[in-house]
């Protein structure tokens, strides 16, 4: 069996998290530390906070920037659906911008068209591992004075021009789930160049807790969403060879590229100035087929596969909500949630997987 994704954890990995159990400090020691330092290394940023989750990342970063109630923030209409929860769990309004079908991005040429007097912020989503045309994002968020934070739950070590993501926006915020290039089974990095945006970060994660004069305060009615030493110690022992994966990687996506002919499947593409990390390997299954038996019939070969990412405003509690017609308002996001397929694309996979999968796929 080929399931759509494995994590390739190293017998080194598993030590690093032993030693860390047998120290006794569990939790913000010298793991997280060195975490948030190798992070702030790898993106540029000049800060990076250790978090629970991508998904608290993305909260913490809301609440920092004081977004709430009567607030608008604008988030690509097909994402995983953590996206826009944390918009919805601050009391701000959801405002969808549909993708291109081509990088399963947000369209940044519609983005305006969305900005009310309302919006305070964006946060274009660097889907399955490919930038967002984060620049052009950049410049229209100083245009219209707004906040920008960077879900690249799915895209660390992405580039556009040379330039990490999670550097571009005033947050970035990374996942570290097993679905993500690299793991602490549970967690999340958040990264900001702006250093009293990482200190309130710092302080909403524990308890609302500063340290003045060498005492404990609370200053803020904060969360406990910190992350365990021996989880950073996990991703800190596979973050040596990230390089080598995304370039492994990359060389796997070309066997898909070289294989995988069949006109019923669209590849993804990739802009120029772009590296694709390959988070997900996600192709489009032509409209007169059915994609969920081409799912099942993947099952048959053996081979896990799987849509992709929602289409939020078709999600029940959005349809609720904002009751948006997703068909003929984010036709793109639409389509890309109802053909999407994603297929294996990682590590522990060879050529010869590869050409199995294209193979079986042609011959559907
Ligand atoms: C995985 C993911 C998240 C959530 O990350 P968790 O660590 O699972 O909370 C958020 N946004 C996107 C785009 C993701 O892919």
């Amino acid at each position: 069996m080929i399931p759509l994704m494995r994590p390739n954890l190293s017998e080194e990995d598993i030590s690093s998290v032993v030693s860390v159990l047998r120290s006794g400090m569990l939790i913000q020691g010298r793991e997280v530390e060195k975490l948030e330092k190798q992070m702030s290394d790898l993106t540029g940023a000049s800060h990076a906070a250790a978090v629970s989750n991508g998904t608290a990342t993305l909260h913490l970063a809301l609440i920092a920037l004081d977004i709430g109630p009567g607030d608008e923030v604008i988030v690509p209409a097909f994402s995983y659906v953590a996206t826009a929860n944390v918009v919805e769990l601050v009391g701000a309004k959801c405002v969808f911008v549909d993708i291109d079908i081509r990088t399963f991005n947000i369209n940044a040429t519609k983005i305006e068209d969305a900005i009310t007097p309302a919006t305070k912020a964006i946060i274009p989503v660097h889907e399955f591992g490919l930038s967002a045309d984060i620049s052009e994002i950049m410049s229209i968020a100083q245009k219209h004075g707004l906040f920008v934070i960077e879900d690249a739950a799915c895209a660390l070590g992405a580039t556009e021009n040379g330039k990490a993501v999670g550097s571009f926006g005033h947050f970035g915020s990374f996942s570290l789930h097993p679905r993500k290039a690299i793991t602490s089974g549970e967690g999340g990095v958040l990264t900001t160049s702006d250093a009293s945006l990482h200190k309130k970060i710092t302080i909403l994660r524990n308890h609302g807790i500063e340290m003045q004069d060498g005492k404990m305060q609370f200053v803020a009615a904060g969360f406990n969403y910190r992350l365990t030493d021996f989880q950073a110690a996990l991703v800190n022992s596979q973050m040596a060879r990230l390089a080598a994966q995304i370039e492994y990687k990359q060389c796997l996506a070309e066997v898909y590229f070289r294989e995988l002919t069949s006109d019923a499947f669209m590849l993804p593409s990739v802009p120029a100035g772009k590296n694709h990390t390959w988070q997900t390997f996600h192709v489009v299954v032509d409209d007169q087929l059915n994609r969920d038996e081409v799912i099942s019939y993947l099952k048959e070969k053996n081979i896990g596969s799987n849509y992709g990412a929602q289409c939020i405003p078709a999600q029940i509690y959005y349809r609720e909500k904002y009751s948006l017609d997703s068909e003929k308002l984010f036709p793109n996001a639409w389509r890309a949630f109802k053909q999407g397929l994603a297929i294996p694309l990682y590590e522990l996979l060879n050529e010869e997987d590869i050409i199995y999968i294209s193979k079986c796929l042609n011959n559907y």
